[in-house]
């Protein structure tokens, strides 16, 4: 265990706006206009963010909607709503970043491919050893599978990583001049590459945004009624169009945040949870706020990182090296 760290960012978690002094818990009270104050400019709507559906679809129309109460349970009360709680993340989690290691887009390929079934921690304690000896593309490519199969072992399905590894790299390395396309249906299209992989490398080697769902984001969302739906793809184009594409890759990055330190899977700590006043879910897990800030995790439980090579704005202490946990 490391210190806790001692920037104030990080009380923000384990200090919750009492549930009760916001109406927070029960469905359809957090979707009327009482607990959603128009958005702020910062972050506000865009004709370009309200894109399907019945919602609105300029920027006149949000503005006059932001003007009067929305209708519980319209679309305006959920777009109102789930800015809303963007914006509280953002303040929660001003330094959310990917949590992989990386220095080039090949780098956070091979880092993301590695990522699945296993925690970013573990990868980047892996990826050290495994860039000092495949730096490129071509080098990849040309791997003895075993000698690869080694140094990924810790990631878990290490052979089947492997192949996929080699696989892409020989792509990169014939199709691409040893580049990492920086379109999606390029990447799409190397060896086992879909659509999380790609939103990843391109929100965040290429600054192209884009929404990543994986497990915690597609919780998340549900938790918070965004969605109900539950395929990958479906929840990716109703999230979309509730936000303006700006926002895309750091709201991705805030609610991951969001899911891996405080709302976690089977036991969310929602007495210390700074959304709790918002939140549809609230209670789905502990709600005694002593008993649950003993639940948060990473710099928010005063706890190492992910990343062994965190942003300089992190926080909380960088992750220690494999063997050193
Ligand atoms: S921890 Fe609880 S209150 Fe917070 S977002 Fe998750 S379910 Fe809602």
């Amino acid at each position: 265990m490391g210190e806790r760290p001692s920037a104030k960012k990080t009380n923000a978690a384990s200090e919750p706006k009492p549930p009760g002094g916001e109406a927070p818990a029960k469905i359809g009270e957090v979707d009327g206009s009482a607990a959603a104050p128009a958005p702020r400019s910062a972050s506000g709507p865009t004709g370009s963010a309200n894109g399907s559906g019945s919602g609105p679809t300029s920027r006149r129309s949000v503005k006059a909607a932001a003007a009067k109460p929305a209708k519980p349970g319209s679309r305006t009360a959920l777009v109102r709503r789930a800015r809303r709680i963007n914006r509280e993340l953002a303040e929660v989690y001003p330094y959310a970043h990917p949590e992989l290691d990386f220095e080039n887009p090949f780098q956070l390929l091979v880092a993301t491919v590695l990522s699945a079934q296993t925690t970013d921690l573990r990868v980047n304690q892996t990826t050290p050893a495994l860039f000092a000896a495949y730096p490129t593309p071509e080098d990849m490519a040309a791997a003895d599978p075993e000698a690869l199969e080694q140094l990924i072992r810790p990631t878990g399905f290490f052979r089947a990583k492997a192949r996929s590894l080699i696989g892409i790299s020989a792509a990169l390395h014939e199709r691409f001049d040893d580049e990492v396309p920086g379109r999606i249906e390029d990447l799409v299209s190397l060896p086992g590459v879909g659509r999380k992989t790609a939103h990843v490398v391109l929100g965040n080697a290429f600054g192209m945004p884009g929404i990543t769902v994986d497990t915690h984001f597609g919780r998340l969302v549900r938790r918070w009624k965004w969605t109900d739906q539950q395929d990958p793809e479906k929840v990716e184009e109703e999230i979309c169009s509730l936000f303006p594409k700006s926002e895309w890759t750091m709201l991705s990055h805030r609610v991951i945040f969001h899911g891996r330190r405080i709302c976690h899977s089977r036991k969310p700590a929602c007495g210390a949870c700074p959304i709790a006043p918002l939140c549809p879910s609230y209670g789905e897990g502990e709600t005694d706020p002593e008993k649950a800030r003993k639940l948060l995790k990473y710099e928010k439980g005063g706890q190492p990182g992910q990343r062994l090579k965190p942003p300089p704005d992190y926080p909380g202490l960088p992750a220690r090296p494999l063997g050193a946990e």
